[in-house]
């Protein structure tokens, strides 16, 4: 799905380079290098505050944690995501609630959102899905409207931008109150290990952030909160400074590679491309068709035995998952997303993708459909 070894031969002597000089100078946690990244990262983002932290599912976690959100506390999130979202909601004691999506974007609904708003409520988690962002306008009115925290979750959308109707522009996760990332392997902006981040321009809450990912630390061994221990390391910050300076140029990679499948898969009644979200650039850390009378285990296994890897993304919805069992919830309550778990398909999406391998693809897919 992913091709990080062609990603590193390109950028190898940089990257070699920089990971020895933080074994050279014996700098691995808190290096300069962590900082260096923190303030271009900042600079590339456009916002007053990265906080970093060890991985995208303690970004959640934390954010939810300095926000102060409290047990009880209703969080809306998409049925149609990965698992971390709803975990750390589920972890802190917050009540998730679900909400479906769009069946074309794959975004999370507003309309849906509004209408689970309780008064119980204090956050929506929009998740910006496979590379784009939601309908952030909307859902940062409506937030307004009944003071609500928005948690953007852009571990799949690092670097997409989001145009407001008088055409301000903004970076995904910079939007909200507060936006968290993960640096995973295979994420658009992937370190060699685990990492991740939040985004805020709100001082306090930045503070806060640092201060619970550092065990609630102000100075040290001075405790004014319950915390917990998350840091970026400084090689896995040295690998994403130096990764950061590609960031844009691989997102133009992966827009042409998707452009490719667009345009082979164009008409086909079998094949539904993705639809582009009408503010919103998309990165594509995922190209995701939605198959109409297509045997999807028959072309997943068609394409493994022609060594071309296709993956679900996702299978079971959440309110379907035993760990998320819920009572207010049954099968047919999200009809989008549960149709969506059962035809979508992710194919291989990359910044190494070349016309050869692109064009193996689309007619070994079309070869199977037709
Ligand atoms: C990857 C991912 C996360 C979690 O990130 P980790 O770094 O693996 O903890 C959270 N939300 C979404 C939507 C993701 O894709």
């Amino acid at each position: 799905m992913v091709d990080l070894k062609g990603q590193y031969e390109k950028i190898k002597t940089e990257v070699d380079s920089a990971i020895q000089n933080v074994i050279n100078n014996t700098t691995f946690i808190n290096g300069p290098e962590v900082k260096a990244f923190v303030a271009d990262f900042e600079q590339y983002l456009n916002v007053k505050h990265v906080i970093p932290c060890a991985n995208g599912t303690d970004a959640l976690q934390i954010a939810m944690m300095a926000l102060g959100l409290k047990q009880g506390d209703e969080v809306i999130t998409a049925d149609f995501t990965y698992v971390a979202t709803a975990e750390v909601i589920a972890l802190l004691g917050l009540t998730p609630v679900l909400v479906d999506v769009y069946p074309d974007t794959f975004d999370i609904d507003v309309k849906a959102i509004e209408k689970a708003i309780t008064p119980k409520t204090k956050a929506i988690v929009p998740v910006h899905l496979f590379g784009q962002c939601a309908d952030m306008e909307k859902i940062v009115a409506l937030a307004k409207k009944h003071s609500l925290f928005v948690i953007e979750d852009v571990a799949q959308a690092i670097g997409a931008d989001y145009t407001f109707s008088d055409g301000t522009k903004k970076k995904a996760g910079t939007i909200g109150t507060i936006g968290c990332t993960s640096f995973f392997p295979s994420k658009n902006l992937g370190c060699y290990g685990d990492g991740g981040a939040m985004y805020t321009n709100n001082d306090e809450l930045a503070k806060k952030c640092r201060m619970i990912a550092n065990h609630g630390q102000s100075v040290q061994y001075v405790h004014d909160s319950i915390g917990v221990n998350s840091r970026l390391d400084s090689i896995q910050a040295a690998v994403l400074g130096i990764k950061l300076k590609h960031l844009d140029e691989y997102a133009a990679a992966r827009n042409k590679a998707a452009a490719y499948y667009d345009k082979a898969f164009a008409n086909n009644p079998k094949l539904k491309t993705p639809a582009r979200a009408k503010n919103s650039t998309h990165v594509f850390h995922q190209y995701t068709l939605q198959l109409n009378g297509v045997d999807r285990a028959k072309l997943k296994e068609y394409l493994a035995s022609k060594d071309i890897p296709a993956m679900i993304y996702y299978p079971i919805p959440l309110h379907m998952q035993k760990a998320y069992h819920d009572p207010r919830y049954k099968e047919g309550d999200f009809p989008i997303t549960e149709k969506l778990c059962k035809t979508v398909l992710s194919l291989p999406m990359h910044t190494e993708l070349d016309e050869d391998t692109l064009k193996y693809i689309t007619e070994s897919i079309l070869e199977f459909v037709k």
